[in-house]
């Protein structure tokens, strides 16, 4: 099935009051995560729409899906996939009174930006963290090693240099400095 786009509301043909449920696929695109790359997988995800024309005209919409993103964990960079839960509305009313007045920024016309809607609550709807488990311990600063695989990785303090070469400093009895660094 090709993916969905645009969906025209008004030839839905729904009366006031009525309700309509849809399942439909809808690309996903790529998304640039702290100067990473990630995918949606799947790419085509199958999306649920509820549509609800309401009595006093406009639609009332809901969006829903679970999907996942594929990508380097945040802190060791291993290849993870974390889950993607999406539940967002939108209303679209037309009425006189502009303060009564709901204006989807997805509905156009007649014409309901299905992929812009999925794409947009997909990556407002990402973790903060892209992570391989919630406790991942990263990599070591030091050397790179995972710390998830050796959590005990330690390094021996290295000699500081500057205080190498404060030690050879030498001072006579009088406070002359004998030696410099
Ligand atoms: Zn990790
Ligand atoms: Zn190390």
């Amino acid at each position: 099935m090709e993916p969905t786009d645009l969906i025209d509301l008004s030839g839905l043909r729904m009366g006031p009051g009525e309700g309509r449920r849809l399942d439909l696929p809808v690309k996903l695109d790529a998304v640039r995560l702290s100067e990473q790359g990630y995918v949606p997988d799947p790419p085509t995800q199958e999306v649920r729409l509820d549509i609800s024309r309401m009595l006093g005209g406009g639609y009332a919409l809901q969006l829903r899906f679970d999907t996942s993103i594929h990508g380097p964990c945040m802190r060791c960079l291993a290849d993870t996939t974390s889950p993607v839960s999406v539940d967002v509305r939108e209303l679209e009313q037309k009425k006189r009174d502009p303060e009564e007045q709901f204006d989807s920024e997805y509905v156009a016309g007649d014409d309901l930006d299905l992929a812009r809607w999925t794409n947009d609550s997909f990556v407002f709807s990402l973790p903060v963290r892209v992570l391989c488990k919630e406790d991942c311990r990263g990599l070591c600063p030091e050397c790179g090693a995972h710390l998830n695989d050796d959590p005990d990785h330690t390094h021996d303090p290295k000699p500081d240099p500057r205080m190498s070469a404060l030690a050879s400093i030498r001072f006579d009895e009088d406070g002359n400095l004998l030696q410099g660094p």
